[in-house]
This record gives C-alpha cells, sequence and structure tokens, in this order.
C-alpha cells in the first residue's frame, strides 16, 4: 500500500525551501521505488488567508490520516497584529498538540565543510554532533490558566503556568534514553531545578527512568549553566533531554554552533514514530521571495522523515551523501558562504542536491 506524505509549505520562505526539498522527495521516491504518495495543504499564514484560521480542520484531518507531514514555516509581519488564538503560530501547535508529537528531535551537526561558517572556533565545534530532544506538547507552551488582566490599581499582569504530569515527563525521558542507547551513550537532562516545582519533578522521573538504562550515563544541568556549556564545550554532549520552552531556546542556541539555523532539519515524532519534519528556522520574513533560502535543513528533513518514520536508512544516507557532495563542491547559499566558495540560491542548492543523489 502506498505511503501518503502531506507536504504543508506555510509561508515566508516556506514554500521556497519546500519546492526543493519535494524535489529531492520525489527523486528518492523514484530511485529507492518507495511507493510515497504527496499530496499539498496550507497551514498558517497561508491558511488564515484561505480559511480564516491558522489549522483548518480538513487540513487536520489530513495530517492524521497521512503517514507522515512535512512542514516549511508559519508566520510573518502580514499576520502580527492578529489576536494570539488565530496567529499562525497556533496552527503549529495546534497540529502538534492534535497529532500527540511529543518528542521533538534537533540535531545540531557539524559538516566539516563548514567548521569555518560557524562563529566559534573551529575546534571547539569540529565534529560537533549533538541531538536535543525537546518535549513538545506540554509545560509552558500549552499550560492554563494563562491570562493577561487588569488589577484593582489599574495595572496589567499577565501569567503563563508551567504544568509537567510525570507520565509527560517519563515518556520523554524514555525517547531521550533510546537516543543516548544507540548513539554516544550520554544523556544530559537539562532543567531548572533549583528553583522550579516542575524542573523538580522532572528530575525525580528522570532518575527514575534512567534506573532501566544502566547503559546510559545520566547526568543533570541548570539549564543557565547549559546555555553557557553550549558555546564554551559543546562536544561534551551526546543527547540533551529537556523541556518545551528551555529546548526551544537552546537548541536555537545549539543551530548556530553550526553555522547556520538553515542547516538544521528536525522531527516530532509521536508514540509510534509517525512524525512531522520540519526545518529548525522559522519563515524568515526577512529573506522570503529573494530566492536566497537555504533549502538544506527542510532536504536534511526528508531525510530524518525517511529513517525515523519509514525506516529507509538506505535512502536516508543518500540523501545526507548528496548533501555532503554538494557542500564538497563549494556551493554555498547566503547563510553558509565564505570567502572561496560559490554562492548559489535556493533553486541552484535544491538543483545540485538532485544532480548529486542521481549520480550516486
Ligand atoms: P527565523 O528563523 O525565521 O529567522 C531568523 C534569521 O535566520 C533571519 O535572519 C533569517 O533570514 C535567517 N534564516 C532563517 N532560515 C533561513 C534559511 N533557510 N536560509 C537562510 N537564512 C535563514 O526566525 P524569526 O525571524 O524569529 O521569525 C520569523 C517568523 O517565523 C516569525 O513569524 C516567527 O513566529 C516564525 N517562526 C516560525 C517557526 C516555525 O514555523 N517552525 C519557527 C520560528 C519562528
Amino acid at each position: 500500500m502506498s505511503k501518503q506524505i502531506l507536504i504543508l509549505p506555510g509561508d515566508g520562505i516556506g514554500p521556497e525551501i519546500m519546492a526543493e526539498a519535494v524535489k529531492v522527495l520525489e527523486l528518492t521516491n523514484d530511485k529507492f521505488q518507495l511507493g510515497f504518495e504527496l499530496s499539498h495543504d496550507v497551514i498558517g499564514g497561508a491558511a488564515i488567508d484561505k480559511h480564516g484560521v491558522p489549522l483548518a480542520d480538513e487540513t487536520l484531518a489530513r495530517a492524521k490520516a497521512a503517514d507522515a507531514v512535512l512542514l516549511g514555516a508559519v508566520g510573518g509581519p502580514k499576520w502580527d497584529k492578529l489576536e494570539r488564538d488565530i496567529r499562525p503560530e497556533r496552527g503549529l501547535l495546534k497540529i502538534r498538540s492534535a497529532l500527540g508529537l511529543f518528542a521533538n528531535l534537533r540535531p545540531a551537526i557539524l559538516y566539516p565543510q563548514l567548521a569555518e561558517a560557524s562563529t566559534l572556533k573551529p575546534e571547539v565545534v569540529a565534529g560537533l554532533d549533538i541531538l536535543i530532544v525537546r518535549e513538545l506538547t506540554g509545560g509552558i507552551y500549552f499550560g492554563q490558566p494563562r491570562e493577561t488582566r487588569v488589577l484593582e490599581n489599574g495595572e496589567r499582569q499577565a501569567f503563563d503556568t508551567l504544568p509537567y504530569s510525570e507520565s509527560e515527563i517519563r515518556r520523554i525521558a524514555r525517547v531521550g534514553f533510546d537516543m543516548a542507547r544507540v548513539r554516544g551513550k550520554k544523556l544530559c537532562s537539562v532543567d531548572k531545578a533549583n528553583v522550579l516545582a516542575s524542573s523538580q519533578l522532572w528530575r525525580e522521573v528522570v532518575e527514575e527512568v534512567a534506573k532501566d538504562y544502566p547503559d546510559v550515563e545520566l547526568s543533570h544541568m541548570y539549564v543557565d549553566n547549559a546555555a553557557m556549556q553550549l558555546v564554551r564545550a559543546p562536544k561534551q554532549f551526546d543527547v540533551v533531554v529537556t523541556d518545551n520552552m528551555f529546548g526551544d531556546i537552546l537548541s536555537d542556541e545549539a543551530s548556530m554552533l553550526t553555522g547556520s539555523i538553515g542547516m538544521l532539519p528536525s522531527a516530532s515524532l509521536d508514540a509510534n514514530n509517525k512524525g512531522m519534519y520540519e526545518p529548525c528556522h522559522g519563515s524568515a520574513p526577512d529573506i522570503a521571495g529573494q530566492g536566497i533560502a537555504n533549502p538544506l535543513a527542510t532536504i536534511l528533513s526528508v531525510s530524518m522523515m525517511l529513517r525515523y518514520s519509514f525506516s529507509q536508512s538506505d535512502a536516508a544516507d543518500a540523501i545526507e551523501r548528496a548533501v555532503s557532495v554538494v557542500l564538497d563542491q563549494g556551493l554555498r547559499t547566503g547563510d553558509i558562504y565564505s570567502e572561496g566558495t560559490t554562492k548559489v540560491g535556493t533553486v541552484g542548492m535544491g538543483d545540485a542536491v538532485v544532480a548529486a543523489l542521481r549520480n550516486l
């Protein structure tokens, strides 16, 4: 039976980078006879323009029925003034939550060819290969109540809530340990247990889960220290597991170690490894429509999809090799450009990956 993949390009550079990723996906589909069927729909600002909401019910139903979802990015100044509940980013939170995508995997791998593109010294980042496992459907981004209210003295006050239940912590901890087990066997759990009650429970539960993984070395780190260690000595980390907001911030920080957020893919998985795959970056309205966005994060998201949702590691390896070949050829989009390399646009980069894949 064919496998259904739903493509949601989104806003800003989303459609530009997605067009390149789809070229790579279609070629991989033919080359490895994967039997994928692709369909397209809208999310985010594009969905607000079409349906008045950032995620229409019929789009969500198609996402639920699909075997995997490939997403570009959402958001942009055009929709920034809308009420919070119908803003593009709400569509993203809703689809993650409705699909039960609680585990967000964000690798930060430095391609050796790009060691110069990092703002850190090459010796600090050379050979970097970290995986950040971020809890994605709980914590402060979803906690209720959340409110902005006016106090008796007339001052406005806003608050959010940061809840974590034991089962939510346990299942994300398991993902962290499982990933560490097949990588470098080191897991660092990041929290703020010196201050937050939710973090104290987080730490206790992670310790309990660790009993099932005696082969994995567990450490704990406060988030402020982790932010510092990531730029001081990032290679000390193998797998990092953390909550929704800490993971959001730390994974963006880790992305910069690799030169550009334009290189980083991500996977968001449910309990059965059904997933949504997307670049770590946003819709980059500042460069949208110029044909200069880096499509590699989205192309590498296709490779993660093949690996995690479809167990097609040969096809995933082939895409990653093709990306490496293109970097060896010295081709660079503006965000990873350095002197002595050749600057290409979004389409040029996508075409080069397709050509490299065809020739493998
Ligand atoms: P951003 O990731 O869109 O951009 C940050 C910087 O990185 C910009 O200078 C941008 O030009 C650059 N950049 C990002 N992707 C790039 C690529 N592929 N190639 C080259 N350069 C790239 O973050 P932002 O500016 O904070 O947010 C812009 C919009 O995106 C906002 O509306 C935000 O809400 C939304 N956003 C969406 C997602 C998502 O869809 N998952 C994630 C983050 C932000």
